[in-house]
């Protein structure tokens, strides 16, 4: 996230760009409290930002924008209980970071640690996991400030659960979030097995997969033949961290030097694109290693893209991927990014993409200046076929008509936000297309 010279707030991306009224960096929950009431007073609405890692428009607002940098603290880690309480602005690397110093880890999370962790959790962020889920889902209590002023707090257990079960992943629309607990469990080793595979062996032993390893994703090479798969599961050590050679050659200089490389090279000459994909998936070496948890998930991204990702129910998952391989081949687009695939079980958020389905995530991402939208349209044709739900940070078109038969609990939590907020004070155009005005 970053603000030019004008005032003006951009993404990572670099796709979204919103110019807010005015600009406020809240220290407390106190203090989020008294912008929502001063905004109400002039009649403009209030927006609370994470790290701008969203490729929609859902953080943005013409009127009150609060920054996260005022609220990024760990308020507690009860070791013994597996609970950390932090301020809604953490960056993961700082969670990450004292957990691992206290000997506790997060039980599953996304490819990068740079998210707040309302940022993150607010839209449903996820990794891959055979039995763990989102982020949301590892969520124990929130504290929010509601659009009236009030700071409230809800759990599982307490009688706001239906406001739990809505505002873990609340797009920011049902309040503030000031404060997240999460579930940590006692730290443990991953051991990453990271090989390259042919699409033919992948698809045929994606059951087997998905459903032997703890945590399966695979990065597929469009217009090649060549996958990249990963397999993390729970080790009993010891630790056998990458050396830091190999660290630097595999996630410094090919994942991000070479790949800006190739990808600056294949924006310029497209033609050279699927020759570089097949050198690329040919390239790959597999490599094996054991470390904590938020080492091997998580890894720098450099390179700057554009995504969309669909989640669709899992018993699709191969006949989807069939699709997309067919729709390439008619084409005469050239993808330089690979495509990834992630699973994760059901759940019972009323707005997570894996909302009571077992679900397979399909992104799809394009170098960030290079067009993606017949690319993304054509994909996304395929995904909503099968009522696939596109991920709330990543790009898509569908609105609220669509998304209400998409999502059983959309009803609920469309009623939710009206008792909570009828005046739309965290209301922004992304929420009018995707939850109705
Ligand atoms: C390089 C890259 C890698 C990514 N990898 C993954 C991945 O592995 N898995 C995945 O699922 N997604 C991934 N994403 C998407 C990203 O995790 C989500 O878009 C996430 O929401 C971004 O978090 P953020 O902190 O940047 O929040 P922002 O994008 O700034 O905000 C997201 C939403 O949260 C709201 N919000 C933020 N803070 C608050 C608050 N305190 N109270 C209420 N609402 C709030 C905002 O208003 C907005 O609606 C990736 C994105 C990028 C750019």
């Amino acid at each position: 996230m970053t603000r030019d010279n004008a005032g003006a707030w951009r993404n990572w991306a670099g796709n979204v760009t919103a110019r807010p009224a005015r600009v406020r960096t809240p220290r407390s929950a106190a203090e989020v409290a008294d912008e929502v009431t001063r905004a109400a007073a002039d009649g403009l609405p209030v927006r609370m930002t994470g790290s701008g890692h969203s490729f929609t428009p859902t953080a943005s607002t013409d009127g009150v924008l609060l920054n996260p940098g005022g609220l990024a603290a760990i308020r507690s880690v009860d070791a013994e209980a597996g609970l950390v309480t932090v301020e809604a602005g953490c960056p993961l690397h700082r969670l990450n970071a004292e957990l691992h110093a206290r000997g506790l880890s997060l039980t599953n999370m996304g490819d990068i640690q740079v998210q707040t962790v309302a940022g993150a959790t607010q839209t449903g962020t996820h990794g891959t996991g055979r039995d763990s889920g989102s982020m949301a889902v590892q969520i124990a209590g929130l504290e929010l400030v509601l659009a009236d002023g009030s700071i409230v707090t809800c759990s599982a257990d307490d009688p706001r659960a239906g406001l739990f079960d809505a505002a873990r992943v609340g797009l920011g629309a049902l309040g503030l979030v000031t404060a997240v607990t999460l579930r940590a469990e006692p730290l443990f080793l991953l051991t990453a097995r990271e090989e390259p595979m042919r699409w033919s062996e992948v698809i045929s032993r994606l059951p087997e997969l998905t459903t032997e390893n703890e945590h399966f994703e695979f990065f597929w090479f469009p217009h090649s033949d060549g996958c990249l798969t990963k397999r993390n599961n729970r080790s009993a050590g010891p630790a056998r961290p990458l050396s830091r050679w190999r660290h630097w050659l595999d996630d410094e200089f090919l994942s991000n030097s070479l790949f800006g490389a190739t990808c600056r090279l294949g924006y310029l000459a497209p033609a050279a694109i699927p020759t570089v994909n097949s050198a690329a998936s040919r390239a790959l070496s597999a490599r094996t290693y054991t470390d904590a948890p938020y080492k091997v998930f998580t890894s720098p991204r450099r390179v700057r893209f554009k995504e969309q990702e669909y989640a669709v129910p899992r018993e699709h998952l191969a006949d989807v991927l069939g699709q997309v391989r067919d729709l390439l081949r008619r084409r005469d687009w050239r993808i330089s990014f690979p495509i990834e695939v992630r699973v994760a079980p059901a759940d019972d958020l009323w707005l997570s993409t894996a909302s009571g389905r077992d679900s397979a995530y399909i992104a799809f991402h394009v170098y960030h200046p290079a067009p993606h939208e017949e690319y993304f349209r054509e994909t996304e044709a395929i995904m909503t076929a099968v009522g696939g739900r596109p991920h709330w940070g990543k790009m898509h078109t569908r609105d609220a008509g669509y998304l209400r038969g998409a999502y059983p609990r959309f009803d609920d939590f469309v009623a939710l936000r009206d008792k909570l907020d009828p005046e739309r004070r965290f209301g922004n155009d992304y929420l009018r297309q995707v939850l109705g005005s």
